[in-house]
Protein backbone atom coordinates (compact mmCIF):
# COMPACT_ATOMS: atom_id res chain seq x y z
CA UNK A 1 0.00 0.00 0.00
CA UNK A 2 1.59 3.48 -0.93
CA UNK A 3 0.06 6.62 0.90
CA UNK A 4 -2.85 8.45 -0.43
CA UNK A 5 -4.43 11.93 -0.85
CA UNK A 6 -7.42 11.98 0.37
CA UNK A 7 -9.96 14.72 0.02
CA UNK A 8 -13.24 14.86 2.36
CA UNK A 9 -16.25 17.27 1.51
CA UNK A 10 -17.89 17.74 5.17
CA UNK A 11 -21.68 17.68 5.62
CA UNK A 12 -22.77 15.00 4.74
CA UNK A 13 -19.40 12.86 4.68
CA UNK A 14 -18.00 13.28 7.93
CA UNK A 15 -20.90 15.44 9.89
CA UNK A 16 -24.57 13.79 9.97
CA UNK A 17 -26.13 17.36 9.07
CA UNK A 18 -28.77 16.58 6.82
CA UNK A 19 -31.06 14.83 9.32
CA UNK A 20 -31.15 18.65 11.02
CA UNK A 21 -33.06 19.95 7.90
CA UNK A 22 -36.13 18.41 8.77
CA UNK A 23 -36.11 18.81 12.46
CA UNK A 24 -35.45 22.78 11.68
CA UNK A 25 -38.01 22.81 8.78
CA UNK A 26 -40.86 20.98 11.12
CA UNK A 27 -39.53 23.77 13.92
CA UNK A 28 -40.26 26.84 11.24
CA UNK A 29 -42.44 26.44 9.34
CA UNK A 30 -44.12 22.90 10.19
CA UNK A 31 -43.63 20.73 6.80
CA UNK A 32 -42.64 16.94 7.56
CA UNK A 33 -40.06 16.19 5.00
CA UNK A 34 -37.87 12.62 5.88
CA UNK A 35 -34.30 13.35 5.82
CA UNK A 36 -33.35 11.02 2.67
CA UNK A 37 -35.91 13.72 0.62
CA UNK A 38 -34.19 16.83 0.72
CA UNK A 39 -34.30 17.32 -2.94
CA UNK A 40 -34.81 20.26 -4.26
CA UNK A 41 -38.31 18.29 -6.43
CA UNK A 42 -39.33 17.21 -3.66
CA UNK A 43 -39.23 19.62 -0.78
CA UNK A 44 -41.32 21.72 -3.19
CA UNK A 45 -44.17 19.25 -3.52
CA UNK A 46 -43.98 18.45 -0.26
CA UNK A 47 -45.03 22.05 0.95
CA UNK A 48 -41.80 24.16 1.61
CA UNK A 49 -40.30 26.72 -0.51
CA UNK A 50 -37.48 27.37 -1.81
CA UNK A 51 -36.80 30.62 -0.31
CA UNK A 52 -38.51 28.60 3.30
CA UNK A 53 -35.59 25.58 2.06
CA UNK A 54 -32.97 28.57 2.28
CA UNK A 55 -33.53 29.87 5.66
CA UNK A 56 -33.40 26.26 6.86
CA UNK A 57 -29.85 26.18 5.60
CA UNK A 58 -29.00 29.16 6.61
CA UNK A 59 -30.29 28.27 10.77
CA UNK A 60 -28.43 25.03 10.07
CA UNK A 61 -25.53 26.50 8.79
CA UNK A 62 -25.03 29.46 11.82
CA UNK A 63 -26.74 28.37 14.53
CA UNK A 64 -24.32 26.47 17.18
CA UNK A 65 -26.05 22.95 16.46
CA UNK A 66 -24.63 20.24 17.75
CA UNK A 67 -24.17 17.73 14.75
CA UNK A 68 -23.59 14.33 15.46
CA UNK A 69 -20.67 12.77 13.29
CA UNK A 70 -21.47 9.93 10.32
CA UNK A 71 -21.35 6.11 12.01
CA UNK A 72 -17.39 5.63 12.24
CA UNK A 73 -16.35 8.43 10.35
CA UNK A 74 -13.88 9.73 12.80
CA UNK A 75 -12.65 6.42 14.14
CA UNK A 76 -11.85 5.40 10.32
CA UNK A 77 -10.32 8.72 9.70
CA UNK A 78 -8.32 8.53 12.50
CA UNK A 79 -7.25 4.74 11.30
CA UNK A 80 -6.03 6.24 8.10
CA UNK A 81 -3.73 9.20 9.24
CA UNK A 82 -2.16 6.47 11.26
CA UNK A 83 -1.31 4.85 8.24
CA UNK A 84 0.26 8.22 6.68
CA UNK A 85 -2.32 8.89 3.91
CA UNK A 86 -2.90 12.78 3.69
CA UNK A 87 -6.17 14.05 4.45
CA UNK A 88 -8.02 17.34 3.85
CA UNK A 89 -11.37 19.05 3.84
CA UNK A 90 -12.37 20.47 0.86
CA UNK A 91 -15.74 22.13 2.46
CA UNK A 92 -18.35 24.86 0.39
CA UNK A 93 -18.35 26.40 3.93
CA UNK A 94 -16.81 29.48 4.30
CA UNK A 95 -16.60 32.51 7.16
CA UNK A 96 -18.52 32.15 9.75
CA UNK A 97 -20.32 28.60 8.91
CA UNK A 98 -16.21 27.28 8.16
CA UNK A 99 -15.72 28.04 12.04
CA UNK A 100 -18.15 26.26 13.33
CA UNK A 101 -17.57 23.44 11.45
CA UNK A 102 -13.57 23.47 12.72
CA UNK A 103 -15.44 23.40 15.97
CA UNK A 104 -17.47 20.19 15.72
CA UNK A 105 -13.86 18.50 13.80
CA UNK A 106 -12.33 19.36 17.35
CA UNK A 107 -15.40 17.38 19.06
CA UNK A 108 -14.94 14.80 16.69
CA UNK A 109 -11.48 14.73 18.21
CA UNK A 110 -10.00 15.11 14.32
CA UNK A 111 -6.97 17.51 13.83
CA UNK A 112 -7.43 17.86 9.37
CA UNK A 113 -6.46 20.56 7.34
CA UNK A 114 -9.92 22.80 6.15
CA UNK A 115 -9.95 24.45 2.89
CA UNK A 116 -13.29 26.40 2.60
CA UNK A 117 -14.46 27.03 -1.17
CA UNK A 118 -17.38 28.66 -0.74
CA UNK A 119 -21.21 27.64 -1.93
CA UNK A 120 -21.76 27.37 -5.77
CA UNK A 121 -17.64 27.40 -5.66
CA UNK A 122 -16.12 24.36 -7.87
CA UNK A 123 -14.21 22.31 -5.54
CA UNK A 124 -11.54 21.25 -8.42
CA UNK A 125 -8.75 24.16 -8.33
CA UNK A 126 -8.69 23.07 -4.58
CA UNK A 127 -8.71 19.34 -5.46
CA UNK A 128 -5.52 19.02 -8.02
CA UNK A 129 -3.40 16.42 -6.72
CA UNK A 130 -5.63 14.15 -4.62
CA UNK A 131 -6.01 10.27 -5.69
CA UNK A 132 -9.41 9.84 -3.52
CA UNK A 133 -12.06 12.49 -3.18
CA UNK A 134 -15.47 11.28 -1.20
CA UNK A 135 -18.91 13.82 -1.20
CA UNK A 136 -22.14 12.96 -0.46
CA UNK A 137 -22.99 15.31 -3.34
CA UNK A 138 -22.72 13.72 -7.15
CA UNK A 139 -23.16 17.33 -9.08
CA UNK A 140 -19.31 18.14 -6.59
CA UNK A 141 -17.89 14.92 -7.89
CA UNK A 142 -18.60 15.03 -11.53
CA UNK A 143 -16.57 17.77 -12.22
CA UNK A 144 -13.97 16.30 -10.66
CA UNK A 145 -13.50 13.12 -13.10
CA UNK A 146 -10.11 13.34 -15.01
CA UNK A 147 -8.88 15.46 -12.13
CA UNK A 148 -8.96 12.79 -9.52
CA UNK A 149 -8.97 9.27 -9.93
CA UNK A 150 -10.83 7.91 -7.57
CA UNK A 151 -13.96 9.41 -6.68
CA UNK A 152 -16.73 8.15 -4.24
CA UNK A 153 -20.02 8.99 -3.60
CA UNK A 154 -21.08 8.50 -0.29
CA UNK A 155 -24.81 7.93 -0.57
CA UNK A 156 -27.47 6.71 0.78
CA UNK A 157 -29.73 3.94 -1.15
CA UNK A 158 -32.09 6.07 -2.46
CA UNK A 159 -29.67 7.90 -4.49
CA UNK A 160 -29.38 6.20 -7.92
CA UNK A 161 -25.54 6.51 -9.32
CA UNK A 162 -25.26 6.01 -13.31
CA UNK A 163 -21.83 7.63 -13.34
CA UNK A 164 -19.02 5.24 -14.51
CA UNK A 165 -16.11 7.50 -12.78
CA UNK A 166 -17.99 7.73 -9.62
CA UNK A 167 -18.08 4.68 -6.80
CA UNK A 168 -21.13 4.39 -4.63
CA UNK A 169 -20.06 3.83 -0.60
CA UNK A 170 -22.45 3.51 2.01
CA UNK A 171 -20.71 3.88 5.25
CA UNK A 172 -17.20 4.08 6.37
CA UNK A 173 -16.52 1.14 6.51
CA UNK A 174 -16.85 1.04 2.52
CA UNK A 175 -14.97 3.77 2.47
CA UNK A 176 -12.15 2.13 4.68
CA UNK A 177 -12.29 -1.03 2.83
CA UNK A 178 -12.01 0.57 -0.30
CA UNK A 179 -9.02 2.83 0.32
CA UNK A 180 -7.07 0.29 2.14
CA UNK A 181 -7.31 -1.84 -1.00
CA UNK A 182 -6.25 0.66 -3.67
MG1 LIG B 1 -21.97 17.42 1.54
Amino acid sequence: MFFMKIGLDFDGVIADSHPLKSVIAKQMFGVDIPPDKFFKEYIVEAGLSIDQYKKVKENLYFNDHDISPIKDAPIRISLLLEQGHDIKIITSRTGETLEKAKNLLKKYNLNLPVVGVGYGVSKVPASEGLDVFIDDDIEKLIPLAGVVKHLLLFSSPYKNNKYKDVICVKSWNDIYKYITKI
